[in-house]
C-alpha cells in the first residue's frame, strides 16, 4: 500500500484531499491528491510509503469533517476476471495480510448503487476464499475494504478497526418520521446519533430539559427534541407545524434569531438559519461562552468554493470566543448533509 483512499460526498473532493494534507503535514507527512470532479473519492498518495502507518494511526474517520471512509491501498486493480473476480482480487493480497472483517465501499452515485448490487454478491465467496487462503482471522482488528468502480476494476485495502467510522461508509440509515414537519429532521436526528453516544443521549436529553431552536420552522428540529421531551423555545418569523405547537412544548417566538437572548440559560442550542457560516459560529460560540446553552448543535451552510478554508476560520472563531473556557468541538459533513456540515460545540 502506498496510499490513503478517502471516500466523500460527489462534489467535495477538493476539501476532503485538503483536510488529510493539513492532518497529514502536521506530523510531517507529504503526499499528492489524485482526484476527479464529482467522482466521490481521493487518492492520498504518500511521497515516503514507509510514513503510511503513522497517517493511519492518527485517523479516526469521525474526526474527519470531510470522509466517510478511508483505506490504506494500492493503484487500481484492472482488468479482473469478471468470471472470476475473488481469484483475481485475493492474487494481490501479500501472504502475511490478515483481516477479519469485510467492508464493501460504494460511490454515493446512481452508478455506486448499482455497482454495490453486484460488490454484495462478492462477500460471501470472498470471505471464503479469504479463508482458505489462510488470510480470515478472527481475533485481528483489521477489515478489508473493497471499493468498485467499474465492474472489473476495483480498489482493495485495509483499515484497523479502531479507525474505522460509526457506520460503514458513513451511511446513516434512518427512517423518515411520518409524523415530522420537515425533512431536514433527519439531520438532527443523524447528529444526535453520531456526536453522542448511548449513555450521552440517556443524560443529554429527557424531562425537564430545555432548548432554543434558531430558524425552527416549520419545525423538522424541533420534533426531534420533542420527541426526547424537552421544552422547545422555536425562534423564527415563519409558521410552525401544528400538532408540534398541540403538544404544549413548544414556544413560538416570532423574533430574530440573532438577536434572541434566553431568560434562563438552556441545555440545547439548535440554528439551522440559513446564514454566513462565520456569523453562526461567533453566534453559537457566544451562547455556549455566556452560559446560555450548554451544548449546540447547528449547521454551517457552505455554498462557497473554499469549503474547508472556511470551516478552518469557523473553528478559529469558535476558540477565539470561548477563550479560556473548556469545549469539546466537532464537526462532519453528515449523510443527509448536502452543501454543509454539521457541528457539535459543548461545555466541558
Ligand atoms: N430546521 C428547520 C426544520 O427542520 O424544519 C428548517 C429551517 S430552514 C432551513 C431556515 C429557517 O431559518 C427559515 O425558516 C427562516 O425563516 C429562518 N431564519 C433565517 N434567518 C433567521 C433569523 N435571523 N432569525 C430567525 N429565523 C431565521
Amino acid at each position: 500500500a502506498d496510499r490513503l483512499l478517502l471516500l466523500c460526498r460527489p462534489g467535495f473532493e477538493s476539501d476532503c484531499g485538503l483536510e488529510i494534507q493539513a492532518l497529514a503535514e502536521s506530523i510531517g507527512v507529504y503526499g499528492y491528491i489524485k482526484t476527479k470532479s464529482r467522482q466521490g473519492f481521493v487518492e492520498f498518495i504518500l511521497y515516503d510509503v514507509s510514513r503510511l502507518k503513522d497517517i493511519v494511526d492518527l485517523i479516526k474517520v469521525d474526526r474527519l469533517i470531510f470522509s466517510r471512509d478511508a483505506m490504506m491501498t494500492g493503484p487500481l486493480i484492472e482488468n479482473l476476471n469478471t468470471l472470476d473476480r475473488v481469484s483475481d482480487m485475493l492474487a494481490v493480497l501479500s501472504p502475511s495480510f490478515r483481516c477479519s472483517k469485510i467492508v464493501d465501499w460504494a460511490v454515493d452515485s446512481n452508478e455506486g448503487k448499482s455497482l454495490s448490487k453486484l460488490t454484495r454478491k462478492l462477500l460471501k465467496p470472498l470471505e471464503l476464499g479469504l479463508e482458505s487462503a489462510g488470510h480470515w482471522q478472527a481475533e485481528n482488528h483489521d477489515s478489508l475494504c473493497m471499493l468498485f468502480t467499474a465492474t472489473d476494476q476495483c480498489y482493495l485495502g485495509s483499515l484497523p478497526r479502531n479507525a474505522c467510522p460509526k457506520w460503514p461508509n458513513s451511511i446513516a440509515h434512518l427512517r423518515f418520521p411520518a409524523a415530522a414537519p420537515s425533512r431536514s429532521t433527519l439531520k438532527l436526528e443523524e447528529a444526535i446519533l453520531f456526536f453522542l453516544d448511548a449513555k450521552e443521549q440517556q443524560r443529554a436529553f429527557g424531562l425537564g430539559k430545555t432548548a432554543v431552536d434558531l430558524g425552527a420552522c416549520p419545525g423538522g428540529w424541533t420534533y426531534q427534541l420533542v420527541r426526547r421531551e424537552l421544552q422547545v423555545t422555536a425562534i423564527d418569523n415563519g409558521p410552525m407545524d401544528e400538532q408540534l405547537m398541540a403538544t404544549g412544548q413548544v414556544d413560538h417566538l416570532k423574533v430574530d434569531g440573532f438577536h434572541y437572548q434566553p431568560k434562563y440559560p438552556v441545555n440545547w442550542l439548535v440554528c439551522d438559519m440559513i446564514e454566513k457560516p462565520l456569523r453562526i459560529a461567533e453566534l453559537m460560540a457566544d451562547w455556549v461562552a455566556q452560559g446560555w446553552a450548554q451544548s449546540a448543535i447547528f449547521n454551517l451552510k457552505l455554498p462557497m468554493k473554499k469549503r474547508y478554508q472556511e470551516v478552518v476560520l469557523c473553528q478559529q472563531v469558535i476558540a477565539e470566543r470561548l477563550g479560556a473556557k473548556p469545549y469539546e468541538l466537532k464537526i462532519k459533513q453528515l449523510y443527509h448533509d448536502r452543501e454543509e456540515v454539521t457541528a457539535y460545540l459543548h461545555a466541558l
